[in-house]
């Protein structure tokens, strides 16, 4: 694991974290413009000697005191937005350069680096011949091959439009779950986040507010607002179990089966989802008669309140916590507070495609 205890104070600006980030999965780093995400990757990477406190990654101390260890010696990897490629070197050439500088480090082979981004239709191909996309996978796979402790992202798909962005994604998810390698993910995008993230860490004003499992901090009716409410949603993991002749896709989920617009993947997929709040209706009684197909029993196990006329409701479904927000008067009608039993109506439209993504085995 990172451990981290740090200070970074700027004119206007302070940094101060004391967290420790697991060294398996994704953590996404989600906060506004400014809130001191790439200030936070700089001190890690020690890209900012100015910082002080400490830092170690696992037994080994990189910063304490007097004690000093420089970026290179750090074994991090690192893809950002402008991470260019060798202009002159073909794709082959840039990732073998990676590759032969960490001989004898342990990790990922050269091919199943090849194999896991789908390189190999790129290796002859110089970067100015690629795509955004691309670019970017083949600038992943050369971090990579530096066979880093953990890889630090910050914000690397920024320049790509949303088409490009949704390509690339699933090769990140074969990433994390395929190679292993920890993946520390800086992102202002909330689906972006819900779809890849095993781990969140909320940064705002140079501080973390919440750091935790993603599905719980989703689903923490407490956490929301500082993700922006029109976001906040959470993520279930379910099943493919079927293809329906009319173009749906059934998927079991820990609270029962579901119905999505064709699925494209093999049954026995396990998939994401993810419900975003405004999307789930509450009654107390089944509902008869309505268009909606998802509706499932749930009962309330949280419910919070604040200035405004929404209400955030926190569910339990099976083994899975979920949000709705509706209005406070709605919530005053169904009398709902905690152990208060009733039904959730997913709008069918709430489980978006482009919001399903591989499950990592460690949440399977
Ligand atoms: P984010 O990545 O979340 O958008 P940054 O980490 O880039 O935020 O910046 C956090 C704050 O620190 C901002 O207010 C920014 O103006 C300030 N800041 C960043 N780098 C420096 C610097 N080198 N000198 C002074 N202030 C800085």
């Amino acid at each position: 694991m990172l451990s981290l205890d740090v200070t970074l104070a700027y004119p206007n600006f302070t940094l101060a974290i004391r967290e420790t980030i697991p060294a398996s999965g994704l953590t996404a780093l989600f906060g506004r413009s400014g809130s001191g995400k790439s200030t936070l990757l700089r001190v890690i990477a020690g890209l900012d000697p100015r910082a002080t406190g400490r830092i170690a990654w696992n037994d080994t101390v990189w910063q304490d005191g007097p004690q000093f260890t420089p970026p290179h010696k750090r074994g991090l990897g690192y893809v950002f937005q402008d991470t260019r490629l060798f202009p002159h070197l073909t794709v082959a050439k840039n990732l073998a350069y990676a590759d032969t500088r960490a001989r004898g480090l342990p990790g990922p082979s050269l091919g199943d680096i090849i194999t896991a981004l789908d390189l190999a239709p790129l290796l002859s191909r110089y970067p100015s011949t690629l795509s955004g996309g691309e670019q970017s996978r083949a600038a992943i796979g050369r971090a990579m091959l530096t066979r880093p402790e953990m890889l630090l992202m910050d914000e690397p798909f920024a320049a790509l439009d949303a088409a490009r962005k949704a390509e690339i994604l699933p090769y990140l998810e074969r990433l994390r779950d395929q190679i292993g390698t920890p993946i520390l993910y800086v992102s202002h995008n909330m689906a972006e986040v819900a779809r890849l993230a095993t781990n969140l860490m909320l940064i705002d004003a140079g501080r973390i507010t919440h750091h935790g499992p993603i599905e719980a901090l989703l689903s923490d009716p407490n956490v929301a607002p500082a993700l922006g409410l029109r976001e906040a949603g959470s993520v279930i993991e379910a099943i493919l179990t079927r293809h329906e002749d009319d173009g749906l896709s059934q998927l079991a989920t820990s609270a029962g089966a579901l119905l999505l617009p064709h699925v494209n993947a093999a049954l026995g997929s396990r998939i994401r989802i993810r419900i975003l709040a405004q999307d789930v209706m509450l009654s107390r009684s089944r509902p008869t008669g309505l268009s909606a197909l998802n509706i499932l029993p749930a009962t309330v196990t949280d419910l919070r309140t604040g200035d405004g006329p929404g209400a955030l409701v926190q569910l339990q479904i099976g083994t899975d916590r979920i949000l709705a927000r509706i209005t406070r008067r709605s919530a005053t009608a169904l009398d709902l507070r905690a152990g208060v039993d009733c039904f959730a109506i997913l709008k069918s439209v709430s489980v978006a495609q482009g919001n399903i993504g591989a499950m990592p085995p460690r949440a399977l």
